[in-house]
């Protein structure tokens, strides 16, 4: 018997919602789901290893992973770095049957859209704006001007929920994994 084909899922919302946390969660409680590594060109941040969290490319890699068409899509996110989906590996996972999903921004997953649109969009939202602000500040990551910057970005992303298919809402972790895991099992004929 062939196997049957595994519709996509796409993880989109706002910078600082969480989508990394979520997508990490689901990672560890259900490793059967396939998870996409993207490539970026932003430097490792400290703990992130080459293949687990990104693939860390120089500028000219990920311009010849362009040219050879090997990104599902791309974006440059913050005005800073870009970041991508390889195509071959989501295709492999699609084709074996397994639940696969991609975490990627705003711009990225209209390109899916585009390009893929019986995948199933998924937006996460945050509990409210002034606990996407507390999560964006918390994070302590990024400068002052950089944290400016994401909030800009942040509010234009909050308005295109109506973009997508389903919204998860981001009170706890690992209710919303369970939520999104839900969604990943579904069998393409049901949604
Ligand atoms: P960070 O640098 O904090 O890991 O991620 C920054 C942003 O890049 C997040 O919003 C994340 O969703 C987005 N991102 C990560 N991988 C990809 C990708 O492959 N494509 C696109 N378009 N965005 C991505």
């Amino acid at each position: 018997m062939s196997k049957q084909r595994s519709r996509l899922v796409v993880l989109a919302g706002p910078t600082a919602v969480g989508k990394g946390t979520v997508a990490a969660a689901v990672r560890q409680d259900h490793p059967d789901v396939w998870i996409s590594v993207s490539a970026t060109t932003r430097p490792p941040r400290p703990g992130e290893e080459n293949g687990v969290h990104y693939w860390f490319v120089s500028d000219a890699e990920f311009d010849k992973m362009i040219a050879e068409d090997n990104l599902l899509e791309w974006a440059v996110v913050h005005h800073s770095a870009r970041y991508g989906t390889p195509r071959q590996p989501v295709e492999l996972a699609l084709a074996s049957g397994r639940p696969a999903m991609l975490e990627i921004d705003l711009q990225g997953a209209r390109q899916v859209r585009r390009t893929m649109p019986d995948a199933l969009f998924v937006f996460l939202k945050p509990p409210s704006w002034e606990e996407l602000v507390r999560r964006l500040v918390g994070r302590g990551t990024e400068s002052a001007e950089e944290r400016e910057r994401r909030l800009v970005t942040a509010r234009e992303e909050l308005a295109a929920e109506s973009e997508f298919d389903v919204t998860i809402v981001n009170h706890e972790v690992h209710a919303a994994a369970g939520e999104l895991v839900a969604l990943l099992k579904h069998s393409p004929t049901d949604l």
